[in-house]
């Protein structure tokens, strides 16, 4: 679970057109980063496959099924913000429970989710405190679990280390590495940071102004990029 197939995806705003027909397959359990300079369309992509964009044209499928009227809480995905979009007056553990709390999910289960997700991302000790008590790095945790809580079919991750400082997104970014690894679930990963998607990727989609320029291995792209342009973003001396 967690193939996710776009063909001849389209997005425009009013008579602005920001997405041209993006073809993509990402496969079950794969770390594909989309990579870009600001403004290329990456989070119009992802917020497309979360479900809180419509396509304007073309076909969104998850798993086989055409998925471009499902609304988002249904198609089994979690997202990660840049922001970490949590609720300042709730505890974390209650920020986690927030959402499964509204399905029939008993109480245990939910607690044994929470309390796996926490020990996951060591985040165990904080669980009774608020956001506002936390560091930076620790909400952005708090943020991933609330999205592991609800064992997704993939992960779609916007930015996530950009609010923290570069130590913490170095440390940050082998967690999520590891997390990946452990997970085994697909992750969507968008950053306009070329070290980010070089490290962490099993694929890179490069694009630029609505388009897919090069979709390839980091090495691939390293090594053969397709032009000027992905060699220049990739850091390539071709
Ligand atoms: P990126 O995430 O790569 O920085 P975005 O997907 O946010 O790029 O934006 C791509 C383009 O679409 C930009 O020109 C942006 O101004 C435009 N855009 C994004 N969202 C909207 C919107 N809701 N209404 C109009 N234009 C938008
Ligand atoms: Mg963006």
């Amino acid at each position: 679970m967690g193939h996710i197939k776009l063909t001849n995806v389209t997005k425009s705003f009013g008579a602005v057109d920001v997405l041209h027909g993006i073809n993509l397959e990402i496969k079950d359990g794969e770390l594909v980063v989309f990579v870009g300079p600001s403004g290329c369309g990456k989070s119009t992509l992802l917020r497309m496959i979360a479900g809180l964009e419509k396509p304007t044209g073309g076909e969104l499928a998850i798993d086989g099924k055409v998925v471009n009227t499902i609304p988002a809480a249904d198609r089994g995905l979690a997202m990660v913000f840049q922001s970490y979009a949590l609720y300042p007056h709730m505890s974390v553990r209650q920020n986690l429970a927030f959402g499964l709390e509204n399905t029939k999910m008993p109480k245990a289960e939910i607690a044994e989710r929470i309390g796996e997700a926490a020990r996951m991302l060591e985040i165990e000790a904080y669980l009774d405190r608020r956001p506002g008590q936390l560091s930076g790095g620790q909400r952005q945790r708090v943020a991933i679990g609330r999205a592991i809580v609800r064992r997704p079919v993939a992960f779609l991750l916007d930015e996530p280390l950009s609010n923290l400082d570069a130590e913490l997104r170095g440390s940050t970014r082998a967690e999520l590495a590891a997390l990946h690894a452990r997970l085994a679930a697909t992750m969507i990963y968008v950053t306009h940071d070329q070290v980010e998607a070089m490290t962490l990727a099993d694929r890179i989609v490069v694009l630029r102004a609505g388009r897919i320029e090069q979709v390839g291995t980091p090495l691939e792209l390293y090594n053969s990029p397709a032009n000027r342009f992905v060699a220049g973003f990739i850091g390539s001396p071709h």
